[in-house]
């Protein structure tokens, strides 16, 4: 899975595959902005901050985002620089038109070692993840071998499940949020993930893969097909805090962008453009109702301290 989507990001425009969150408004990056300039401040407005993102796509979302934090938040637009985690050099050239003066990365270890503000949007649903599905004899493994998927004998999830259910268990994910969190705990700052899955682990078979926008086998012509699967809120946090960092939510994106005034936001927009009003008020119900992204989509925050919630996450 790891070497088919790094094959996939590298060679195709996964923007004709799907679509994103920031790609469908502009409010998305802005309130991203306005919670990370919030952040800052409850740092107590460092005078150096990195503004990270992990896998920023065309780089919309920072775009918007610096568009925002600039006209609102002018000191936090000189503190901070902001540095980029992409491995596709298609999409940083991409990134580059948006956001010139960023700095990029392979890795998250490669950032500096300085207070940050991490930004990772669809961005867990890219790493593979391991498939187990249990057997009448116990859990099995399931695996590719000569393009297609085979079974061999796993060790004891220590899980009851009827016969046939799949549990998915991300090893890439856990390690990738348990670096994020030793960085959080260590150096300050936070993290804010977004991205579609579940609260709680549910068995459930979620690989999917997209070629050309349709759903695809994700075993035919790897490299061709973006693949994905939902991600696993609690197996996040869990890895998150005993890293050593806090961890707040995952609550509902409806929920989070909504707190953070996503319909007065939208209602600013559509004064100043009175003729997107339909074409605006349909992207923020896309964003945040729950028969659409509102629900399925969640946000999960980082942080060093445990004592002050972060924005949009309070009790
Ligand atoms: N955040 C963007 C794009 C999501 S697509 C948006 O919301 O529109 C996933 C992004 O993660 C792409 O930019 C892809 O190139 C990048 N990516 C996927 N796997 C990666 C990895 N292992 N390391 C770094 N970047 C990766």
């Amino acid at each position: 899975m790891a070497r088919a989507n790094a094959a996939y990001y590298a060679t195709h425009d996964p923007f004709a595959d799907f679509t994103t969150a920031p790609e469908i408004a502009q409010m998305f990056g802005e309130i991203i902005g306005a919670w990370a300039a919030i952040v800052w401040q409850q740092m107590g407005a460092p005078p150096h901050i990195v503004l990270a993102e992990a896998g920023p796509g065309r780089g919309t979302l920072m775009q918007d985002a610096l568009r925002l934090i600039a006209r609102a938040a002018p000191a936090f637009r000189t503190a901070l620089r902001v540095h980029f985690i992409e491995t596709s050099p298609r999409l940083r050239g991409e990134q580059a038109a948006r956001v010139p003066h960023a700095v990029w990365h392979d890795d998250l270890d490669d950032l500096p070692a300085a207070p940050t503000i991490l930004i990772a949007n669809e961005f867990l649903d890219a790493l593979p993840i391991r498939q187990f599905v249990r057997a009448d004899s116990g859990w099995t493994e399931r695996l590719v071998a000569d393009g297609r998927f085979v079974h061999v004998q796993a060790p004891d999830l220590s899980r009851e499940a009827p016969a046939g259910a799949v549990v998915e268990i991300s090893d890439a994910i856990a390690g990738w949020t348990a670096r994020l969190a030793r960085r959080v705990a260590a150096l300050g700052g936070a993290a804010l993930i977004l991205d579609y899955g579940t609260a709680h682990t549910a068995p459930g078979d979620s690989l999917q893969a997209l070629r050309g926008g349709e759903p695809a086998d994700p075993l035919a012509d790897p490299g061709s097909a973006d693949l994905t699967a939902h991600v696993d809120f609690s197996a996040v946090a869990t890895a998150a805090r005993a890293a050593g960092a806090a961890s707040w939510g995952p609550i509902p994106q409806g929920a989070f962008l909504t707190r953070l005034g996503l319909r007065e936001r939208t209602e600013r927009l559509i004064a100043a453009n009175p003729a997107r009003r339909e074409e605006l008020r349909r992207a923020a119900e896309r964003l945040a109702s729950p028969a659409r992204m509102g629900l399925l989509f969640k946000a999960l925050c980082l942080t060093q301290q445990a004592a002050l919630p972060p924005p949009g996450f309070e009790p």
